[in-house]
């Protein structure tokens, strides 16, 4: 018997395509839906729970970009769009919208499944529980055992942020370096799992969604500060 990997959502309405992935992945431990069409889609996620979404971008009925930006404020596990090949536009509006990777197509399934084991491993509390598990700078709170970030107001309520998975990561790593100028590519190793390419603009855009929630003004932060051609700062004041 094979072990339970995750329940996961795969919309994608290309059937010989739809058929391959969720056959290798059904066949690596997932419980997977697949779903083709992208309103019903969106009804599934509203009313089932999933581990992580796989989304195709051209879809009837609603696309995966739209399925994306809808679902990503309440849908906190990972999700990684299928992309046309050398289609940078779709890369790009992807991660505006927050998802957390992308594979192009022709899908190689080894491909999708390593990227998705590694988003999935990242959400799991399970597999942080040696680090530290409170982090507190200038009111900003990164818990890493039960994995929120909470903002205290100046009347010193704490209010819960909701952070996709990928923020998480990328927040607490920038707050456990704080104060210490940390480079692109050291970033993208450390929370994508693989090599910089120099091109990649997800961390950019992370960041840019991280400061919105952080309530952070993008043309003068005080928090996450961008060090130009290297990377980012958490800033600490003294
Ligand atoms: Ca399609």
């Amino acid at each position: 018997m094979i072990a339970d990997s995750g329940r996961l959502l795969l919309v994608e309405d290309d059937l010989t395509l739809g058929k391959m992935v969720d056959d290798f992945l059904t066949g690596h431990g997932y419980r997977v839906r697949w779903e083709s069409n992208g309103l019903r889609a969106l009804g599934l996620i509203d009313s089932e729970t999933f581990d992580a979404l796989i989304l195709d971008i051209g879809l009837p009925g609603m696309d995966g970009i739209q399925i994306c930006r809808s679902v990503r404020d309440s849908f906190g596990g990972p999700i990684i769009m299928l992309t046309a090949r050398g289609d940078e536009i779709d890369e790009v509006v992807c991660l505006e919208v927050g998802a957390d990777d992308y594979i192009t197509k022709p899908v190689r399934p080894r491909a999708l499944l390593a990227r998705l084991k590694v988003h999935l491993r990242r959400g799991d509390p399970q597999a942080h529980q040696t680090e530290s598990s409170r982090l507190e700078i200038e009111g900003l709170v990164v818990d890493s055992t039960s994995r929120t970030v909470r903002l205290k107001t100046e009347s010193g309520e704490e209010n819960i942020l909701n952070v996709t998975t990928a923020e998480f990561d990328l927040l607490l790593f920038l707050m456990q370096r704080a104060g210490e100028v940390v480079g692109r590519s050291e970033i993208y190793e450390q929370i994508q799992g693989i090599g910089y390419d120099g091109v990649d603009r997800s961390i950019d855009l992370r960041v840019s969604r991280l400061r919105k929630k952080l309530e952070d003004d993008p043309s003068n932060p005080k928090r996450i500060k961008s060090v130009r051609g290297v990377g980012y700062i958490f800033a600490v004041e003294s």
